[in-house]
């Protein structure tokens, strides 16, 4: 069996660092208008900024009394009150301004009228009639947030290429955007390869194995917001493997699973090799998914012209199909969907019991991290290797071993990757 070029093993940082290379050159998606709603999820393609001041008057944090903070620097004070101030008041209801032994009575979210500089909170007032005892001193500036602290009108609230989440759509709102514009969501080809692979809907006979990997890769494909397109499950034949690949090129990126290996029909590589495809790496030292495949082809004469497709070869094992996905295809899918670049983001925690491993491969394990507070802490779950998908859904991190660790202590703090 030809062996697909040299091979290109990597450590992870190089292999990540490749991939986010390539990632920063691809070209901005198409963009659409949607409604606010329909856009949560979704990666912005406009700047929204501040049509006013965030917040566009000085805003009371406190139900209390607007007060000259000088007035009551000694307590007990008593101040005579010249207004009540609820939120939404309007302009000719507010004292215009409060002199030096007045105050008003004022509403959490309500304007602080000119010459007050801080709100004392009700708790440490008492009113009887037009006069209040304040017993409690402020700074200059307690409890108020002055106009335009949060933003400046004209500033940028959410930047283009945002995966606009609640907070970011409650930005919008605030702006008075209604509908926004997003970049559209770029198709992303799932071939699954193997002849012992079978779709779900059929019966499976004694030595096959339904097709998971297409759906695990089509959520995380949703999560980071493409749209995954389904192929038929390609056999370990390299003719109808070679169809059925020139049918993924034509998206936006192919994923592939399964046929990446050594095996003697591990035919992945070959095939993208009869198809002038230009590989980045070819492997990487991680674990699980250490024969995850990059590369891009652009020969293929049904592959988008001149700008050729990216393809991954994910592993087959369900396991390192996930984290793979999550460590090499996510960066590429976001920047396609318009994504401006993110890095891993790692935690630490507290180990709970030691680790002991061989160095030399970076490790992404499945985890537990439970406990509350102070009491949370890590802890591997027991698992029978990259193929044990019932063990991964049971984790909800995968903690990261350095490539030269060999034992890691209980108690020790390691890096983890939520997922
Ligand atoms: P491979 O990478 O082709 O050597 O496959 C490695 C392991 O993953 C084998 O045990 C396969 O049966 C399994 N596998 C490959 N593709 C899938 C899939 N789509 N769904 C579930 N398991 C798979
Ligand atoms: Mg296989």
């Amino acid at each position: 069996m030809p062996v697909a070029q040299v091979p290109v093993v990597l450590s992870f940082e190089d292999a990540r660092l490749t991939v986010e290379q390539h990632a920063s050159r691809v070209r901005q998606p198409k963009v659409e208008p949607v409604d606010l709603l329909a856009a949560a999820g979704r990666v912005l393609a406009e700047p929204i900024r501040a049509d006013r001041n965030l917040p566009p008057f000085p805003r009371s944090t406190r139900d209390g009394y607007a007060v000259r903070a000088a007035d009551v620097a000694r307590v007990t004070a008593t101040l005579d009150v010249i207004g009540e101030i609820k939120a939404g008041e309007s302009l000719e209801n507010i004292p215009e301004h409060i002199a030096s032994g007045q105050a008003a009575s004022i509403m959490t979210g309500a304007p602080v009228p000119a010459g007050a500089d801080a709100v004392v909170m009700i708790e440490y007032t008492a009113q009887q009639g037009t006069r209040v005892e304040i017993m409690r001193s402020v700074l200059p500036g307690e409890n108020v947030v002055p106009s335009g602290a949060e933003a400046q009108k004209g500033s940028v609230l959410v930047e283009r290429g945002v995966h606009l989440n609640d907070a970011a759509i409650a930005l919008a709102a605030t702006a008075g955007q209604s509908r926004v514009q997003v970049y559209s969501r770029p198709q992303v080809a799932v071939l699954t390869t193997g002849d012992e692979i079978v779709s779900i809907d059929a019966t499976p006979g004694p030595t096959q194995i339904r097709n998971s990997n297409s759906y695990s890769l089509a959520v995380q494909i949703r999560n980071a917001g493409g749209e995954p397109v389904l192929l038929p499950i390609a056999p370990d034949e390299p003719r109808k493997l070679r169809a059925l690949i020139e049918e993924g090129l034509k998206s936006n990126l192919l994923l592939m699973t399964g046929g990446v290996s050594m095996g003697r029909y591990d035919l992945v590589e070959q095939v993208l090799e009869e198809l002038k495809a230009e590989f980045f790496f070819t492997g990487a030292k991680i674990q699980p998914g250490r024969p995850v495949v990059f590369g891009k082809c652009g020969a293929s004469a049904r592959a988008r012209e001149n700008t050729g497709t990216y393809f991954f070869g994910l592993p087959g094992n369900p396991v390192s199909t996930m984290v793979t996905f999550e460590l090499f295809a996510r960066p590429m899918l976001e920047a396609l969907a318009g994504m401006a670049a993110q890095k891993l983001q790692f935690a630490y925690a507290k180990l709970k019991s030691e680790i002991r491993v061989k160095p030399g491969l970076k490790r992404f394990l499945p985890a537990v991290l439970s406990g509350e507070f102070e009491a949370s802490q890590v802890e591997l779950v027991p698992w029978q290797g990259s193929g044990d998908v019932a063990a991964t859904a049971r984790a909800n991190c995968y903690v990261v071993i350095p490539q030269d660790g060999d034992c890691i202590p209980a108690g020790g703090f390691i890096a983890i990757l939520l997922r």
